[in-house]
């Protein structure tokens, strides 16, 4: 459909089209400020759902399982200390000191189980609470505890690595696994589902982003947008609504950086730095800004998706944003955001509304319809016939400014065309039923007009 009407513009154009102005002085009023959610560990306003507490100091017994049915783990204490330890060091890192895990040594333990379904939650609380009562008479109340995490020898066939269920967590891989009973990842990871975390994906796999711990874990990496901000790890600034262009910077999540929301959308953009626990992000993740879609909070908290990462120079478009990534260095990265409010009625666009790629505005009688192309040209149609056309190619958004000036810009908020009738504040623009677009003063003079009644 969108071939179709760049190849009848390039029709029109060759007929006559009416002239538009380029240069129309950017005037389209910019907010001074973000939104700051101060309560970025609410639930609410957050993609996910937090769980136990997010913030303190948290003890985690750990208790070292040998199953007369299946043997005992193939790591040390040792080994199992050092990876928890690891583990503690990441979430002191990623909450910024927020969230702590206090962990001892882990406490050896012996129970009679047999084989076991490793991804049977029954069984795994029964394994639970006779390692509990173990610990217990050992001196060890799991009770006493805000974690307790079972190190197990998985049965043979298994390939499940670890799991997690209320303050409970398994782990379950070998020491010869990529992920194990060896590595901070895994407690990481499961460690995380305890906080009401679910996985980072993408759209095709479960654990496909390779920026989250929660997702791929051959590789650390800290949390990602949605999550830091779900948590209150990061401070999360919501996009106010409304008709504008202006340039956000976001410092990496790494450094301390924020989280923007994209308004009432469900996505989130963020930009992290290859440092610490992130020491081995993929570079796509620090070339550019990462944008999320995660799900409002629910009774069953949902994956965070990863949509895309930005680069320099490259637009993103959902509903009524879009956004530029302009420039980015290792600390910083700086995205044009554009934000316009459509019309709400036929045939009509008043002050501060306008249209974005894709958007149409049509006549009352639904013959005429004015477009902002997604090849960048703004067009006024008789059903499918161009009747006039602003020629240009990188036309984004065409905003009716307050000041009574129509101007098209370009995602960097860069103007591509204008009416020229500044100065009439109050002015608005109206597809009418004769087929001509017309620009009326507030008191109803004609400011501007494409000259196409009755074509
Ligand atoms: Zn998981």
């Amino acid at each position: 459909m969108i071939e179709r009407f760049a190849r009848h513009l390039v029709t029109a154009l060759a007929i006559s089209v009416t002239a538009v102005g380029c240069g129309g002085e950017p005037s389209v009023e910019a907010p001074t400020e973000l939104v700051d959610d101060e309560e970025s560990s609410s639930a609410a306003l957050s993609g996910q759902c937090p769980s136990n507490p997010t913030t303190g100091v948290n003890s985690v017994l750990v208790l070292r399982v040998t199953n007369a049915g299946v043997g005992a783990p193939t790591c040390s204490a040792a080994t199992i200390s050092a990876a928890l330890q690891s583990a503690a060091a990441f979430y002191s890192e990623t909450s910024f000191g927020r969230h702590t895990l206090s962990a001892a040594a882990p406490v050896d333990v012996s129970i009679n189980y047999g084989t076991f379904g490793c991804t049977d939650p029954s069984a795994l609380n029964t394994i639970a609470a006779r390692a509990d009562s173990a610990a217990t008479a050992r001196g060890f109340n799991p009770a006493n505890y805000s974690r307790v995490v079972y190190v197990l020898k998985k049965p043979s066939g298994c390939t499940v690595k670890g799991g997690s269920a209320s303050a409970r967590i398994f782990i379950m891989g070998d020491s010869t696994d990529v992920s194990g009973c060896h590595t901070g990842r895994l407690y990481a990871h499961e460690y995380g589902h305890t906080l009401g975390l679910n996985h980072a994906s993408t759209y095709a796999q479960d654990y496909g982003d390779a920026s989250d711990v929660m997702g791929n874990i051959a590789k650390y990496a800290r949390l990602n947008g949605p999550h830091q901000a779900a948590l209150g790890w990061s401070p999360q600034s919501v996009l106010p609504s409304g008709t504008y262009i202006t340039t956000y910077t976001l410092t990496p999540l790494e450094s301390g950086g924020r989280v923007l929301k994209l308004g009432a959308l469900n996505y989130y953009a963020s930009f992290r730095m290859a440092t610490g626990a992130s020491a081995a992000l993929d570079a796509a993740f620090t070339g550019g800004v990462s944008l999320h879609f995660a799900e409002p909070c629910s009774s069953r908290p949902s994956p965070t998706y990863l949509e895309t990462t930005l680069w320099d120079g490259a637009d993103w478009q959902a509903g009524q944003v879009r956004i530029r990534q302009q420039r980015h260095s290792a600390t910083s990265a700086s995205i044009t955001v554009t934000s316009v409010v459509p019309p709400a009625q036929c045939g009509i666009m008043p002050a501060n509304q306008g249209l974005i790629a894709g958007n149409v505005l049509r006549s009352c009688d639904g013959r005429f319809n004015l477009q902002v192309q997604w090849d960048g040209n703004v067009v006024l149609y008789r059903g499918s016939t161009a009747l006039w056309a602003a020629n240009t190619n990188k036309t984004t958004s065409a905003i009716m400014q307050a000041d009574g000036n129509f101007v098209g810009y370009d995602s960097g908020g860069s103007p591509t065309m204008a009416t020229n009738t500044a100065s009439h504040p109050g002015a608005h623009l109206v597809v009418q039923n004769d087929g001509n677009l017309v620009i009326y003063g507030a008191g109803g003079r004609v400011l501007w007009a494409s000259g196409t009644a009755g074509r």
